[in-house]
């Protein structure tokens, strides 16, 4: 049995080849930048007023000064400002030739319709700068960046209309167990609703790839090796739920290999997941989740996202907080490293999800976090710091 992080190792060491398209900026929420983008003008690209008020040369502020022109924003200055000049102008708007600050509006009186005095003796310049943002010719983003939207304006601001992505990769899921029905079917005695197909492609979504859903293999050799053959055809990842322990129906990891994958591990030293199971062949990818659905959620995080987002681009670093836990938590056995579901309060404190094992789907609604608890050790006291790895 090796451990997680000999596990992450091993994820993390198989070799991906990320594949790029062009598209639209229109269309670039939440895909992967494959290219550095530069901006193609000085930011701002002009001096502009910062404020609404009278743009004058700062010598001048304590004259009273005759109005030349109002400059609103999108307009080009007619007038060279000179002493004893000043021309009214408003946020955004061009800076004229000759003035060097801008009077805030709020601190000027008018003395008639064309003449303006200033009331304070002292003034900021009140003006942006050309250039004073970034240059033309600078890099605004970067290459392997998840696009959000205020990405999206700055690609919209440099004119970058059309850019290179990573492509999406396609997922493939399949669920095992004769006892699985699906969602909209009313579960007989001794059966239960597929969860698991569902949480994963909703997993694999909310990173920005494909999700496909295979279907259901029946717990025999001959089913699951039908959809294992049709995933292959159809994605870069396949995920497997349930039929990797060592119950007698349990033949996923054994099929695997008679299809074609070589398996890099089968057991993690980890609970919930020990039976995960990983492996390749050619450039894709298989992973054998556990069953038990909140072992399967906790597995994606922990080794798939980052598999995914790897293979389009993305170099992906959950955001882990170390924050006091809100109370004791306790556990018998100590031979595995554990994880579990936590509630950050309005303390700033992790509160342990109230949490039955791996079958209690429902401890993760209100989770915001998952931590752990390492292997050897049997208490987390009140106030210790713990990991909390956001979901
Ligand atoms: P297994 O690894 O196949 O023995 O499954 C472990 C547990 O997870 C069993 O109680 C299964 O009924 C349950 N389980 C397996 N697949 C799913 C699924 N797709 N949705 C919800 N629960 C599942
Ligand atoms: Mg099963």
């Amino acid at each position: 049995m090796i451990s997680l992080n000999e596990a992450f190792r091993i994820v993390e060491s198989a070799k991906v080849f990320p594949e790029h398209e062009t598209i639209s900026f229109l269309n670039a929420n939440n895909r992967v930048l494959a290219e550095n983008i530069f901006s193609d003008l000085d930011f701002p690209s002009f001096d502009r007023s910062a404020m609404d008020g009278f743009a004058c040369k700062e010598s001048d502020i304590h004259q009273t000064l005759e109005i030349v022109e109002t400059i609103p924003a999108g307009k080009v200055p007619e007038n060279i400002i000179t002493n004893g000049k000043c021309a009214k102008i408003m946020t955004g708007a061009m800076i004229p030739e000759g003035a060097d600050c801008v009077l805030m509006v709020e601190f000027t009186e008018m003395t008639d319709h064309n003449h303006v005095h200033y009331l304070k003796d002292k003034t900021k310049k009140n003006i942006r700068y050309r250039a004073e943002d970034l240059k033309k010719g600078d890099v605004v983003l970067t290459k392997g960046t998840i696009l959000k939207p205020a990405h999206i304006a700055v690609l919209a601001s440099v004119g970058a209309v059309n850019i290179n992505v990573f492509k999406k990769i396609n997922v493939g899921i399949i669920s095992t167990g004769d006892e699985i029905v699906e969602p909209e079917n009313k579960p007989e005695l001794s059966q239960i609703r597929n969860s698991n197909a569902y949480q994963l492609m909703a997993q694999v979504e909310q990173c920005g790839a494909n999700a496909i859903y295979i279907g259901k293999a029946a717990d025999n050799e001959s089913s699951t090796y039908e959809f294992i053959r049709k995933a292959i055809a159809a994605s870069d990842i396949i995920l497997l739920t349930g039929g990797v322990s060592m119950g007698e129906f349990d033949h996923v990891p054994g099929i695997l290999k008679k299809a074609g994958f070589d398996i890099l591990f089968q057991k993690i030293a980890v609970q919930p997941g020990k039976p995960t199971t990983f492996g390749i062949k050619d450039n894709k990818f298989v992973f054998g989740l556990p069953g038990n659905p909140v072992s399967s959620f906790i597995q994606f995080e922990l080794l798939v996202r980052h598999l995914i987002f790897r293979m389009m681009g993305h170099n992906y670093q959950p955001v882990i907080l170390q924050i006091p836990i809100a109370d004791d938590y306790r556990r018998k056995k100590a031979e595995r490293m554990s994880w579990f579901p936590v509630t950050i309060n309005e303390k700033g404190l992790a509160v342990p999800s109230e949490y039955h094992g791996s079958a209690h789907i429902f401890a993760l609604t209100e989770a915001n976090g998952l931590t752990y608890i390492d292997e050897g050790k049997e208490l987390i006291q009140k106030g210790d710091l713990v990991n909390v790895r956001l979901i």
